[in-house]
């Protein structure tokens, strides 16, 4: 399939009326940032009900990194499909489950590559973090967690306590679960304590360190400090590696654990299995989800063998850890591993590269930063003042939709570059190309 190749003016008939059956019965607390309504997709390459077809530069937000309807992952979904769909993880074996468990005890960064991992199943990235932060109050005794500014972790009451992305996910639900303390996340582009990337020496953390560890929490009452080794929904911001060093160094201090929530950043996305590998960032727990079985949900919490010791029935679902979840994830590591991670790597270059180039052009775009194919773009009405272009953003993105690319914002003023793994290097051309003449009509720079 050969995109982009709009052939009506969006959303087309079908679309329109399946967009207005679902406004009618659906939840309106779902985004739907633009009326696209999905027939089928082969690898970066999507198809609407109308026979539009589009690049995908979001892949369901970061989750099908294989690219859509991979060959090998329906293989496998298919075979399992046909021996059993189901039998509770909860309280039988399956090999599928231990395979993939075995699986991650070898690439986790955890331990040193050890391999000292166990892992815990469940459904999507909320669970994973619900678990990591249950096992890290039971594992230390403590209950206080310290969590980021512009975090996500997910929106089911634990998790949402720990998620600062934007107020919408939290107005009307409180009070949040007690005991999470919020400290600034190294954000160089918009340095929250106003140093400067050539002298920093992580100051970020002393707000962590002679504020919140001094005046609210006593650092031996905190279980864990939960992080996004690279922040995703916060804008897609890559801190520098001293941060997460200085981050370990301070947890091993105090005997708090870390929690990598490498739910967007991991599985190959940034052209390495996962984002803590590019900060030598070694974690007790990590969680996963999005990307790890191409689409099949699936969440998982993977810790330090001598961390994962809580009994039988203290921690389960019904769901998690589905057989066919499982084989889909299998494959889907093995087609990463294959390759993907490694053209994540490449292709992200290009297109980081490009990118950057545009900025001599458009001076609308304030910073590009990325690792691999997890690339974010911020937009800034003023290179000085740095003043978010918000209304520009989202414009953005509908101009590239009716331009024939998939892409989301990020942040409150990013565009988020986070194609199927897959992408060549011509497709990334095509979405730099839309991307150009999208900001070229916007901001009137021809
Ligand atoms: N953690 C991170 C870093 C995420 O980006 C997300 C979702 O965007 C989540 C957790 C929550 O995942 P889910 O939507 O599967 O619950």
């Amino acid at each position: 399939m050969k995109a982009p190749d709009i052939r009506m003016p969006l959303p087309g008939p079908k679309a329109q009326a399946i967009i207005a059956r679902d406004k009618a019965r659906l939840s309106p607390s779902y985004t739907r940032d633009y009326p696209f309504v999905m027939a089928k997709g082969e690898g970066a390459v999507v198809e609407d009900v109308d026979g539009n077809l589009f690049l995908d530069c979001a892949a369901g937000i970061a989750v099908t990194g294989t690219g859509h309807s991979h060959p090998d992952v329906v293989t496998a979904i298919v075979d399992q499909a046909h021996k059993y769909l189901h039998m509770s993880g909860t309280d039988f074996y399956y090999e599928p489950q231990v395979q993939l468990a075995e699986e991650l005890a070898k690439q986790a960064p955890i331990d040193g590559g050890s391999g000292n991992v166990r892992s815990f199943f469940s459904n999507s990235g909320t669970e994973a973090n619900e678990a990591a932060i249950k096992l890290a109050r039971y594992y230390t005794k403590r209950f206080n967690l310290i969590a980021f500014l512009g975090s996500f972790h997910g929106r089911s009451l634990g998790s949402l306590a720990l998620t600062s992305s934007k107020y919408v996910q939290r107005k009307g639900f409180g009070p949040m679960m007690p005991g999470v303390f919020h400290a600034p996340y190294a954000n160089c582009y918009r340095c929250p304590v106003g140093a400067k990337p050539e002298s920093c020496e992580s100051e970020c953390l002393a707000f962590l360190e002679d504020q919140i560890l001094v005046h609210l929490v006593s650092p031996d009452e905190v279980a864990a400090v939960v992080v996004e080794p690279i922040q995703g929904e916060g804008g897609y911001v890559v801190p520098p590696a001293a941060f997460h060093q200085r981050l370990r160094e301070l947890t091993r201090t105090h005997g708090m654990l870390l929690v990598a929530d490498e739910v967007q950043s991991g599985m190959g996305r940034t052209g390495r299995m996962f984002a803590c590998e590019h900060f030598g960032l070694d974690a007790d727990i990590v969680t996963m989800a999005k990307g790890i079985a191409s689409g099949l949900p699936l969440g998982v919490t993977s810790a330090r063998a001598d961390v994962m010791t809580w009994p039988p029935g203290a921690h389960a679902s019904t769901f998690g850890g589905n057989p066919v979840s499982c084989a889909a994830a299998l494959a889907t590591i093995k087609v990463l591993r294959d390759g993907l991670v490694r053209n994540a790597e490449v292709v992200g270059e290009h297109l980081i590269d490009r990118l950057r180039a545009l900025m001599d052009k458009h001076p609308i775009i304030g910073d590009v930063r990325g690792k691999g194919l997890m690339i974010g773009v911020e937009l800034v009405r003023d290179r000085q003042t740095k003043e978010r272009a918000t209304t520009e953003r989202d414009r953005v993105v509908q101009e590239m939709f009716k331009r024939g690319v998939l892409i989301l914002g990020a942040g409150r003023n990013a565009i988020r570059f986070a194609p199927p793994l897959v992408l060549t290097r011509e497709q990334a051309g095509a979405i730099v190309d839309a991307f150009d003449a999208v900001l070229a009509g916007i901001t009137g720079k021809h």
